[in-house]
């Protein structure tokens, strides 16, 4: 950075958008904040049309600077100050736990809050609400790829290889994982990959950008991936691809997998897939023979009820192709949003404790009640997952309060009509955003909070390679930062007072930068960082060799990390994997139907995703003028074939109705989806909300909702 007196005028940091987490400079000029792409070893200095506009929203006239109070239900929000705000909070937290209990009042983040506010997070629902009720939107994401991992290798990190290992695979599969929209800059890897003669799968019911530049496409009925996998798999075992050395050496349980794929010959999965014999053949010809192989999910595989074991399948596959661990090889999920890898480790999920520990296993509560100075007994258990948390909400024995830092899930929960109306029937909704989202609009007190280039922090990127963000300039007058707003909450609940370690078992420090004592929470990032490493020391996720100097000299450092003078860990699995047994283990899956399949009454296949110029439920991105150009409003796209069926021409006006709910948009006719099938991004709200539309069907494993099939009706509005 370079100052100017106490103020940077230009700063290395990252976009606040996704997982790739894109290097860029910010610059301050006389009028505006500049973006300036910057070599990182993942962007290569590229950067997205939403990573060139981030900073627009840093002076948007949207901006909230002032917090927000609904003073009685059906009244307007109106302007007042922190005080008047914050008292509001704390009195109605206070009414709610007296009259209801602890575990009324929940809490709700995102996976796009940096390392340190998750944690804070985690630790102020349990410590400060003292309410097992807290989880995050990253349950939407990727959890079926976390609880996959975690079952098969003992460890849940995206991408265990850097991102750069994808230019040199000779055979590289994507799995509904449309890159080319949702992670620009990676295309070149694409690029670099084919131009050394590989071999690019694609595996998407629609032909997407990505899919476009592919060899080969694989263009399934939607909830067949997992019956493709093991297609893939019955294909190898015939033709003796497998690799049995890595097999008997490395892995257990293969055999049980190996029965149940005998049973996937190619002329069965093309019937219940759509995808030709040949083309199976020919993917599996091209992942079987080839010397680097990688296999990648994405949300097309993973936001189903059978989420967790579609991956699973892939997973088989890799571990039978003897892929996990070897150089140029492996199996990984492309995490979503900015940190949701590092979202997901910090303890803001319903189930865990900061260093992936889970929330259940006592020598976990243990080691972290020691750190934030209470007794194990004290911290609460386990809670529900997002979706049923937002529709417990209101209900006779559910939350009665919900406090949401960084999520929108008026438009990103499924089935969000029936959300928004739990979140409306509420007592108390507080919302900590930077501008009235969906969500901040019902709610009964809005808090202003700072932007990503207000702040410093880390976030962990897809590679599992932890990140500093830096802030530029500090936030506006009337707006604060997360970490100050939940310190000052825990203080005036009377919980945020100076801390010395308590027992059970852990000799960390609390407080600030490890003096022993000092705020129970802190509003300085870095000494909430500080925290965390002693947090998640000895836990799956172990960042206690991470340091922001560190960081700032590697640029960034891939956990695990357990000391300070060990290199972190960029290649994972190369000598084992962190099992009881030390091997990866195969589980037996089987294909089964969506939980809704199409019929009569709603005959046709609904899918969503993301566009280009759009970034998750849209409540930055729809406001920035060049994005708004570029990608206006929601749409429905069908195949030709099928709007002549229905007598839609492009363009017009359709409604779409599920079960569920309905949503309008205008057609947009394209060859490159299946006739049976229709799509629609999620990134807008009111009528054009097709998470109105969606299922709420939840995987058994990871509570993911099946947010890519439903059975619809289409006809012209
Ligand atoms: Fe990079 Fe993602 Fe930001 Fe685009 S949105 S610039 S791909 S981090």
């Amino acid at each position: 950075a370079t100052h100017s007196g106490d103020v940077s005028q230009e700063v290395a940091t990252h976009c606040p958008y996704c997982a790739l987490q894109c290097g860029m400079t910010l610059r301050r000029t006389a009028d505006r904040v500049e973006v300036l792409p910057r070599q990182f070893p993942t962007n290569r200095g590229g950067l997205c049309q939403k990573g060139w506009t981030a900073a627009e929203l840093l002076d948007h006239p949207d901006r909230l600077t002032t917090p927000l109070v609904r003073d009685r239900p059906g009244a307007e929000l109106r302007p007042a100050s922190w005080p008047e705000a914050l008292d509001r909070v704390v009195s109605g937290i206070r009414r709610i736990q007296a009259e209801h209990g602890r575990d009324a009042v929940a809490v709700f983040g995102g996976g796009g809050l940096t390392n340190e506010k998750a944690y804070t997070l985690g630790k102020f629902a349990r410590v400060a609400l003292g309410t097992r009720n807290i989880d995050y939107n990253g349950r939407f994401c990727m959890s079926s790829a976390a609880a996959a991992g975690i079952r098969a290798f003992g460890i849940d990190r995206g991408l265990p290889f850097p991102l750069a290992d994808l230019g040199t695979a000779d055979t590289l599969l994507l799995v509904g994982a449309n890159v080319a929209e949702t992670m620009p800059p990676l295309v070149r890897y694409l690029i670099e990959q084919r131009e050394r003669g590989g071999t690019l799968i694609v595996i998407d019911p629609r032909a997407t950008a990505t899919a476009r530049q592919a060899t080969l496409h694989l263009q399934p009925t939607p909830g067949t991936d997992l019956a493709v996998a093991n297609a893939l798999l019955h294909i190898a075992l015939a033709e003796g691809w497998v690799d049995k050395h890595y097999v008997d050496a490395r892995t257990s349980g293969f055999e049980q997998v190996r029965r149940v794929a005998a049973s996937y010959w190619p002329a069965r999965v093309e019937q219940l897939s759509g995808v030709p014999v040949a083309d199976l053949e020919a993917a599996a010809r091209a992942l079987g023979t080839a010397g680097r192989t990688i296999i990648l999910t994405a949300r097309g595989a993973e936001q189903h009820a059978k989420g967790v074991d579609t991956v699973t399948a892939f997973i088989n596959l890799a571990l039978a192709l003897g892929l996990p661990g070897r150089p140029g090889s492996g199996y990984g999920c492309l995490t979503g949003q900015g940190n949701g890898q590092g979202g997901r480790e910090h303890g803001q999920k319903a189930d865990q404790l900061p260093g992936y520990r889970r929330i259940d296993d006592p020598a976990a509560r243990a080691h972290v009640a020691g750190v934030w100075g209470v007794r194990p007994e004290e911290l609460p258990g386990p809670g529900i997952s997002a979706y049923e948390l937002l529709t417990a909400l209101g209900t006779p024995d559910g939350p009665k309060a919900l406090l949401v830092f960084g999520s929108n899930p008026v438009v990103s929960a499924p089935r969000a009509n029936r959300v928004e109306s739990r979140l409306r029937d509420l007592d108390l909704l507080v919302v900590a955003d930077f501008v009235r989202s969906e969500t901040a609009a019902i709610a009964d007190v809005v808090l202003p909070t700072a932007q990503w280039a207000e702040e410093d922090g880390t976030m962990t990127n897809l590679e599992g390679r932890v990140l500093r963000r830096r802030a530029l300039r500090p936030p506006p007058p009337g707006v604060r930062t997360d970490l100050a707003v939940l310190a000052e909450l825990a203080d005036r609940l009377g919980t945020g007072s100076d801390v010395e370690p308590a027992g059970g078992g852990s000799t960390a420090r609390v407080g600030s930068a490890g003096t022993g004592t000092g705020p129970r929470f802190p509003a300085d990032p870095r000494v909430v960082f500080e925290e965390l490493r002693r947090a998640s020391a000895g836990g799956v996720a172990d960042y206690a060799g991470i340091s922001w100097e560190r960081i700032d000299a590697e640029d960034g450092v891939f956990w695990p990390c357990p000391t300070e003078d060990g290199a972190g860990t960029a290649r994972l699995f190369a000598d084992g994997f962190p099992t009881p047994d030390g091997r990866a283990r195969f589980l037996p899956v089987e294909h089964r139907a969506a939980a809704e399949e199409v019929c009569p009454d709603y005959p046709v296949y609904l899918t969503t995703g993301r566009v280009l110029a759009q970034y998750q439920s849209g409540a930055q991105t729809r406001r920035i003028a060049p994005l708004h150009r570029a990608a206006p409003g929601a749409f429905l796209e069908l195949h030709p074939d099928l709007a002549a069926r229905l007598g839609v021409l492009d363009g017009d006006e359709v409604l779409v109705t599920s079960r569920r709910g309905e949503m309008r948009a205008p057609a947009r006719l394209t060859g490159t989806i299946r006739p049976d099938t229709v799509f629609a991004p999620f990134h807008w709200a009111g009528q054009a909300r097709i998470n109105s539309v969606t299922s709420d069907a939840l995987d058994p494993v990871s509570r993911m909702p099946e947010f890519k099939v439903c059975a619809v009706r289409v006809e012209k509005a």
